[in-house]
């Protein structure tokens, strides 16, 4: 109820919320209540949450920020929003992204810009940017939201708040609204490191329903929350220190890197030398799955279909033309491009050679430290418009995340401290695979 009150007195300046639905919300809370007088409640039963508006879930709009499912309304839940509910989470509502997770700014959303809570003329990064501005906010106290390339990490940093995006193949993508199915991986946003290490041991788990989704045991990611840092080597990338980094950026990184060694760590140089050609390599395979994966949006079997059409070529035109953004159409265009015959071997292939490439830049790199460690993105957030109009350079923001998707690890962002300005500054902290736990005591202990 309170929370419920907090987002209809402040969500119409934020707008990160798209959908919220009291009725449904109290009477999951109620559900939460009486598990918890039965006594058969789960650490976070009766928590709050809200679900980035790509989760489908039974019973709710799931637009994924786009016209092409404004009108849709999910039959099913995702694995994700299964586990959550099994937990006794209670749903808030459901938060704004940009149109199919496509940005960096979330002012790609058919229903419009979310404002950063720090700064109503910043935008609070995309595409999980709804989701990190509500917690931010207080308008809910965790989000789930989904990394493809950074959109955990970036509007976590952006909005000085903590979020973890997995290794990949721990979150199950059933249900998930595809953008790129060898990229796309969940996780939570939190204030803390514990809670999104709570949230993970909701959310992580085998389920055969996604093909990628791995069999191991279920792991309690909030284990090593309380081991001190004494010996552990983190590694500094010069590659994430070189010219383009924002001189308050550098100095947050600095301090948080003072601040480990201090409580033990040791820091050692390391080389990531195929950070740049990240960018290149993921604006061709993103795109190139995004593609394939957006066909099924054809106005035959559900979303947004035209009105007039004389047959059904025109109705597939015109209801795509009509549906998506032009950041989307954009993406499709250049996806289809690179996944045509005589230009395949030139970008696709030769991309697909890059993310070996810089896998292998990460494996080297693990022989010589426990984690890594850099800014999140080379600049604090920008402003609303700013960048609007130059798709490219909102591409060439990306550069200290996209590697880390591009090699499946796991990567998470912390705040660590504000810009001159008065925008919040996130830390990256990059471990080896399946090494969430100790990604989340470093970030513990550093907060
Ligand atoms: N900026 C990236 C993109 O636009 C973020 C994608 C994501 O992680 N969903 O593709």
């Amino acid at each position: 109820g309170q929370y419920l009150d907090r987002i209809e007195a402040l969500n119409p300046q934020l707008n990160a919320i798209v959908t919220t639905d009291r009725e449904k919300t109290l009477a999951e809370a109620r559900a939460g209540d009486a598990r918890i007088a039965a006594g058969d409640a789960h650490p976070l039963t009766g928590v709050p949450l809200l679900h980035k508006d790509l989760f489908c879930q039974q019973g709710w709009k799931t637009s994924c920020g786009s016209k092409m499912l404004d009108n849709f309304v999910s039959p099913y839940s995702a694995h994700v929003v299964e586990q959550c509910a099994a937990a006794g989470m209670v749903t808030l509502g459901r938060a704004n992204m940009d149109e199919f997770a496509m940005g960096s700014s979330n002012e790609n959303s058919f229903y419009g810009a979310v404002k950063n809570p720090w700064d109503a003329k910043a935008i609070p990064g995309g595409s999980s940017g709804g989701s990190a501005a509500a917690v931010a906010a207080r308008l809910a106290p965790v989000a789930t939201a989904t990394d493809t390339g950074g959109s955990i990490r970036q509007p976590a940093s952006h909005c000085g708040v903590t979020g973890i995006k997995p290794t990949y193949g721990v979150v199950s993508r059933y249900g998930m609204v595809a953008f790129a199915s060898s990229l796309d991986q969940g996780g939570p946003i939190a204030q803390t490191a514990e809670d999104c290490a709570l949230m993970l041991n909701v959310m992580a788990g085998f389920d055969e329903r996604d093909s990628t989704s791995l069999e191991r045991a279920r792991e309690d990611y909030s284990r090593d929350l309380n081991q001190s840092l004494a010996g552990l080597k983190v590694g500094l990338p010069k590659e994430y220190f070189a010219a383009g980094l924002d001189a308050d950026v550098a100095r947050a990184v600095d301090n948080a890197v003072a601040e480990l060694k201090k409580l033990g760590a040791e820091a050692v140089e390391i080389a990531l030398p195929n950070t740049e050609l990240s960018i290149p390599a993921y604006y061709v395979i993103a795109p190139a799955e995004a593609s394939t994966n957006l066909s099924r949006y054809d106005g035959v079997r559900y979303g947004h279909r035209a009105k007039d059409y004389k047959d059904l070529v025109d109705m597939y035109e015109k209801t795509r033309a009509e549906g998506f953004g032009d950041e989307v159409k954009r993406r499709i265009l250049v996806g289809s491009y690179v996944l045509s015959h005589g230009y395949y071997d030139a970008y696709y292939l030769k991309a697909q050679k890059i993310r070996r490439l810089i896998a292998n830049d990460f494996k080297a790199a693990f022989q010589q430290c426990d984690v890594i460690l850099g800014p999140v993105a080379p600049t604090p957030a920008f402003d609303l418009g700013q960048m609007a109009s130059d798709p490219v350079q909102m591409y060439l923001s990306d550069v200290y995340t996209l590697s880390v998707n591009l090699a499946g690890l796991p990567g998470m962002s912390v705040p660590a401290g504000f810009a001159a300005n008065g925008r919040p500054i996130g830390l990256q902290i990059i471990g080896n695979y399946f090494a969430e736990a100790k990604m989340l005591n470093v970030a513990h202990q550093f907060q």
